[in-house]
């Protein structure tokens, strides 16, 4: 399938290319084959503008039930651990009862232009295999990282051998790994799950300093130093935020606003390698575009922003391209890269050799 674009923006390496009057080659298998300006004469397709899809790197999909709780309640108490109303729920309901709340977020990331999705499955073990079916059921590459289902309360000494346990299965299964606070663990908790989830090639995730709390209690150096994690979420209060080169960072901008008040811009500026994701569905819908439109309005770096939000060439799968609405865009190139941030809406998406649009 040969696809004439008028204007094409995509990310390669990092860098942010424009190209116009550009095609796009898929083939049969869905992988994209060329890129760049148009040469052939027969198209399958034409678009105006073509941008990739989003990375939603952190997303909770299970709670929708509970946005009640979340606009009422301190946050602490409808997230933490182990009494949050989140986890009291979750713990007990049937897995069929809160797939509605799956379905919902899935659908929202497929309408407004998300590729991939990093989504948090609490409770990993009891959940996943019914949300896999729901996970297989749209065009979205989904990554799972999965909680294990035993926390402790503060500051903690021992080690729960179930709790290893479990990790190790969650880790067996080729599944990722998530902790919802490295104060939650005691040390040779967070050294034994390091252990089982790197030898496997496998990544951990956790939230850090997203409150001042948890950053004066030392949350970032357990992260960095004994659970060694890939991915950090929030980092609101980190200061010093040269500490987290090399690892990836990822930002829930509403979120932040909504719950602590504030976002760590300095983040972009650092070469710090940085993603942005949407957190729990019951707070706000799932859908990319408002975050770009926070950031671009915070006056962050537009190419910082388009590196945050979109998948690069070299880390698609399959082709993961949207079409966006560009009516009344400025065409000037730095303009342009603004405009779609401001203004942008998805009209359709090509996945694979799949196209489909929504107006
Ligand atoms: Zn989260």
């Amino acid at each position: 399938m040969i696809i004439r674009v008028e204007r094409l923006a995509y990310i390669e390496d990092g860098e942010i290319r424009i190209v116009d009057n550009a095609q796009i080659e898929i083939d049969e298998r869905g992988h994209l084959t060329g890129v760049g300006r148009a040469t052939s004469l027969k198209y399958s397709k034409r678009f105006r503008v073509v941008i990739p899809q989003f990375v939603n790197a952190h997303i909770h999909v299970l709670d929708l039930d509970l946005r009640e709780y979340f606009r009422k309640m301190y946050i602490d108490d409808v997230v933490g651990v182990p009494y949050g109303v989140k986890y009291l729920y979750l713990r007990e309901v049937e897995p069929g009862k809160v797939m509605k709340s799956a379905r919902y977020a899935l659908d929202i990331m497929y309408r407004t232009g998300t590729g991939e999705a990093w989504i948090v499955v609490e409770y990993g073990p009891k959940f996943i295999r019914c949300l896999s079916e729901i996970f297989d059921s749209y065009p979205i590459h989904v990554v799972p990282f999965l909680e294990p289902s035993i926390h402790h309360l503060g500051p903690w000494e021992e080690t729960s051998e179930e709790l290893i346990r479990e990790v190790y299965e969650i880790a067996s299964s080729g599944y990722n790994v998530e902790l919802i606070s490295p104060l939650n663990y005691s040390i040779d908790e967070l050294k034994k799950i390091e252990d089982i989830v790197h030898s496997r090639n496998l990544e951990i995730m956790t939230h850090v300093s997203e409150t001042s709390d948890t950053y004066l209690d030392g949350d970032l150096a357990l992260a960095l130093n004994i659970l060694k994690a890939d991915v950090l979420v929030h980092c609101t209060h980190v200061e010093d935020v040269q500490v987290l080169r090399g690892k990836c960072v990822v930002v829930t901008p509403r979120s932040n606003l909504m719950l602590v008040g504030k976002i760590n811009t300095r983040l972009f500026e650092n070469g710090i390698k940085i993603r942005v994701g949407t957190d729990n569905v019951g707070l706000v819908d799932p859908d990319m575009w408002s975050e770009a439109r926070i950031l671009a309005r915070l006056g962050i770096d537009v190419q910082a922003i388009w590196r945050a939000l979109f998948l690069d060439l070299y880390e698609m799968d399959v082709a993961r391209l949207q079409i966006v609405c560009g009516a009344g865009f400025r065409w000037k190139e730095r303009k342009f890269l603004r405009e779609v941030l401001w203004r942008g809406r998805t009209l359709g998406r090509i996945d694979g050799s799949r196209v489909c649009m929504f107006h």
